[in-house]
């Protein structure tokens, strides 16, 4: 029995110079894309993010995207791999400092007087010239206790990954330094 062979339909005026790399090659990194989905746990094995519902995450290789740490267990993987990789603190968002929970007056902040806080929203302060995201950990009659520490400062972090996709970046791509499209930069 044969069987025909199907038609490669590519649009030749149209090429868009991003080539899928082949199923069967290893993941090399620079000047690939590489799109995954992933949960994330923190070291009480709270999962606290999830591509799960959204398109694959995509990051340019070698561009800061993801963790470092992360993009290495990337390393000879193939398309639709699926791996864990715990990531300790110090190499995913650094240690705790508990010196960067401080107490603000209410007032200071935008919209102070007429805003409701509660715990855990994450607010904007402007701290030695520099705008900054703070978690607030409690919420007084005056004053609120901010954290500017990272939200994930001082966890080890757990991936579970799984690969969707690999391709060549596009010229553009490695002009601007990131992935375009979704789950990419959409400009
Ligand atoms: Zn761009």
């Amino acid at each position: 029995m044969t069987e025909k062979q199907p038609s490669q339909n590519v649009d030749t005026a149209t090429t868009t110079e991003s080539k899928d790399v082949a199923a069967s090659a290893p993941i090399t990194g620079a000047g690939q894309v590489i799109a995954f989905h992933y949960d994330l746990y923190d070291d009480a094995s709270v999962q606290v993010e999830s591509s799960a519902g959204h398109p694959p995450v995509q990051f340019l290789y070698g561009q800061g995207g993801v963790l470092s740490a992360l993009q290495e267990a990337f390393l000879g993987k193939l398309k639709g791999d699926d791996f864990s990789i715990t990531i300790p603190s110090g190499l995913a968002y650094g240690r705790y400092y508990p010196e960067r929970v401080q107490r603000v007056p209410k007032k200071n902040m935008d919209n102070g007087a007429k805003q409701r806080f509660h715990p855990g929203q994450i607010v904007h302060i402007n701290q030695n010239g520099q705008r900054q995201a703070a978690t607030i950990v409690k919420v007084g009659k005056f004053n609120l206790d901010i954290d500017t520490n990272h939200p994930m400062a001082g966890k080890d972090l757990t991936f579970d990954v799984k690969i969707e996709g690999v391709r060549q970046a596009t010229d553009d791509e490695l002009a601007h330094g990131h992935a375009h499209g979704p789950g990419g930069h959409q400009h």
